[in-house]
């Protein structure tokens, strides 16, 4: 057919731009919870319902878990979605194998609020279950102001578990908040979602995840965004230290190039033989953290309590 007017300029039409397509698959998984190997968790056990995360984070270190699907092109991570298929049964037994002593955390590689989640709804299916538990102990740590579409469910989790949210918050700074973490909900969602959060009583801290050299490590930097999470209802303030290595360490690096070019020899250099900086800067960014808790009020973990309807005869210790 000849092609005629607009239909033969639109083929004719010179492509500006591709934009990247994100999909989102289904994929089976043989197990839910899985147990945590390092003791320097305060949680035993972690429960990831997403492979992959579109928030697409520059400095994200769990980019190499989509290496073990062979998929190693640099945007697979973000943009090749994994959401496993829910099975209720599967998950409740495997929840009866977790000991009522030891902590669960929901979170630990990938966001489980993603943008899939407004889809898929595993979160919240996993949260419908942890209402009907008791006597157990509970963590989410994520990057978005979704749960707050979880609230009533929530509430229902910390009437008779304890329950910890984490809100990771690297950056008030807004534009340096979009190149790092292009499509995670701005910081100032985040931090209204604490508040949201902690109105309706529960307990939540905020966590400078990861502590990046000489980009949102200031001290000056570090109280405000303390001074913000405090205001907000956050009861602790914590950060940890940049973690760098392949495949995250390419991408990290160009992103240095694109936005911060001055500081690519610097990160070269620390991160050519290691996946940390020094001790010694971890030892100062302790330090700084701490002088900030003691300025603003705020503790360096959550602290210990009882749920309102804490299962009698239950009683575990709650030390963390
Ligand atoms: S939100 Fe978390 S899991 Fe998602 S890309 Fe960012 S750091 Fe990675």
């Amino acid at each position: 057919m000849q092609l005629v007017g607009i239909a033969k300029a639109a083929q004719a039409a010179t492509l500006l731009e591709a934009k990247r397509t994100v999909t989102y698959s289904h994929l089976a998984t043989g197990k839910w919870i899985n147990r945590v190997a390092d003791s320097r968790h305060s949680f035993d056990w972690s429960i990831n319902p997403y492979r992959g995360c579109e928030m697409a984070c520059q400095y994200c270190y769990a980019r190499y878990t989509h290496e073990f699907m062979e998929l190693r092109a640099p945007d697979d991570f973000e943009t090749r979605i994994f959401a496993k298929v829910w099975n209720a049964v599967e998950f409740r037994r495997e929840l009866t194998r977790v000991p009522r002593s030891q902590a669960i955390a929901l979170g630990t590689a990938t966001d489980p609020y993603q943008h899939a989640e407004r889809r898929y709804e595993l979160t919240r299916r996993m949260l419908e279950v942890f209402a009907i538990e008791s006597g157990r102990k509970f963590w989410i740590t994520t990057k978005s102001d979704l749960p707050t579409r979880d609230i009533d469910l929530l509430q229902r989790v910390a009437q008779r578990n304890v329950l910890y949210l984490n809100f990771t918050i690297t950056t008030i700074d807004v534009e340096l908040a979009r190149g790092l973490e292009p499509k995670a909900p701005r910081p100032d969602l985040r931090l209204a979602a604490l508040a949201a959060l902690t109105a309706s009583g529960i307990r939540c801290g905020a966590i400078v995840s990861p502590v990046l050299p000489g980009i949102n490590d200031g001290e000056a930097e570090l109280l405000a965004l303390a001074e913000r999470a405090k205001q907000a209802g956050a009861t602790w303030f914590g950060g940890g230290v940049l973690f760098l290595k392949s495949p995250t360490r390419e991408i990290f690096l160009a992103y240095l190039e694109r936005e911060h070019p001055l500081l690519v020899r610097r990160y070269q250099k620390t991160f050519a033989s290691a996946a940390r900086p020094s001790r010694e800067y971890h030892q100062i960014i302790e330090a700084r953290f701490e002088r900030i808790r003691r300025q603003v009020g705020l503790s360096r973990k959550a602290t210990s309590y009882l749920p309102p309807d804490w299962e009698q005869g239950n009683q575990m210790a709650l030390a963390l």
